[in-house]
């Protein structure tokens, strides 16, 4: 079955209303790097907990004239804190991070004073001004706020922002079960020495770090051979056991690109062929069992392009993101003939000035092209010019 081409946005619209969020489930907090949060992080406590000391010295009263100064105890960190004496003429010696001592209003740090014996003295010249050194309590949050919303990325400092208000497991969205596979007699694996009539495989090494760059981390990685009966088993398979497959190679019109026919008798059709440069074959199914399989051309900027422009989008609204491509808006460096007819994925590298400075390769089997690049932009299609400095969608390749 053919079918008639239908817009990258066409294509985005389907996706949208097809894709779920998947299920909710809770994770130690150290497996969740990169994984979308599906709870709010709420603060326990006020952060700093405490009046935080934050330089090692002395706490004392600004107001105590008094010169010398003893010391009258040492406040360690962790520990309850202690009370500076009534009396003018006091201080106590404190470390950074320790509570600051009661009737302490501010800290002057070593490096300000002389120490002599139990005494010490202010070096001439240094000030003390109240609250100076002390990390007031609350100050960065009150107890009981949200501090990280349903939906973020876990990063590393949402991680420590967890940790920080006692979460040892956090509740996320499922990880995807991908599976990825490259098809095609003519690849062999990379360890081989390929004869002249076969390249190496490299596109699922491209698709499978694209995704991992993107918190997907851990896909089955395999290759379809063009035995057309013993791969559809295996495809099968490898449906009946994913959330998503994603495959490159075999969509298109040559003898023998068996993926669209065999994903006919096992899925649904979302659609099969989009307007646009690189990647015009691919098509995406569904499946009984909820699996989506995105199959993209077997040329690897057209493959590797697809996993940005689709199945990424696609894995983020399933985690419970909107879906989206992840985009900035750019201006581009230099002037560029958009297609009259299709979309257009130009791979661009950054100038100083942030611009986008285009970097075409010589065409979508131009994989070394790539190299040097920081990403692509998309330019609609028409018949215009897009002039310098036009702000354009980029879509980065690492985060
Ligand atoms: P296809 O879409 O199967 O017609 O493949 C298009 C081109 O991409 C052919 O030149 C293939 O050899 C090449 N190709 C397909 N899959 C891979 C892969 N996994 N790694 C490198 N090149 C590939
Ligand atoms: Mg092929």
């Amino acid at each position: 079955m053919k079918s008639a081409l239908i817009t990258p946005e066409e294509a985005d619209a389907l996706l949208r209303k097809i894709v779920r969020p998947a299920r909710a489930v809770d994770f130690p907090l150290a497996e969740t790097y990169g994984l979308t949060l599906r709870e709010p992080i709420v603060a326990d406590r006020d952060l700093p907990p405490y009046d935080r000391v934050m330089m090692d010295g002395y706490a004392l009263r600004h107001t105590d004239g008094t010169n010398p100064l003893k010391v009258q105890a040492k406040q360690l960190a962790g520990e309850p804190p202690l009370t500076l004496s009534g009396e003018p003429g006091y201080a106590i010696e404190v470390m950074t991070g320790s509570m600051l001592p009661h009737g302490a209003d501010c800290v002057v740090p070593y490096e300000a004073t002389q120490r002599e014996g139990e005494h010490i003295k202010m070096l001439p010249g240094e000030a003390y001004q109240p609250g100076q050194y002390i990390h007031r309590k609350g100050l960065d949050c009150a107890a009981g706020r949200v501090q990280v919303e349903p939906g973020a990325r876990l990063g590393p400092v949402e991680i420590a922002m967890a940790a920080s208000c006692g979460y040892a497991c956090l509740r996320v969205s499922q990880p995807p079960r991908v599976s990825v596979f490259s098809t095609g007699d003519e690849l062999v694996p990379i360890e081989a020495q390929p004869a002249a009539h076969q390249v190496r495989r490299s596109n699922g090494q491209a698709m499978t770090s694209a995704l991992a760059a993107w918190g997907y981390r851990g896909s089955e990685l395999g290759h379809l051979s063009d035995e057309v009966e013993k791969s559809r088993l295996l495809l099968d398979t490898a449906i009946s056991q994913s959330d998503v497959v994603v495959l490159s190679g075999g969509v298109s019109m040559g003898a023998l690109d068996w993926i669209p026919e065999a994903l006919d008798r096992l899925g649904t059709r979302l659609f099969h062929g989009v307007s646009q440069r690189p990647g015009k074959p691919m098509g995406a199914w569904t499946t009984d069992g909820g699996c989506m399989v995105f199959a993209l051309p077997g040329n690897p900027v057209s493959s590797l392009v697809g996993v940005y422009r689709y199945v990424l989008p696609y894995l983020r609204a399933r985690s419970g993101v909107a879906y989206d491509l992840a985009v900035r808006q750019l201006p581009l460096a230099e002037p560029w003939q958009p297609l009259s007819d299709k979309t257009l994925y130009l791979p661009v590298t950054l100038n100083s000035q942030g611009e986008a400075v285009p970097k075409p390769t010589r065409n979508s089997g131009d994989f070394a092209g790539l190299l040097g690049t920081t990403g692509f932009v998309v330019l609609d299609k028409g018949e215009d010019m897009v002039e310098a400095g036009t702000k354009v969608l980029f879509v980065p390749w690492n985060p």
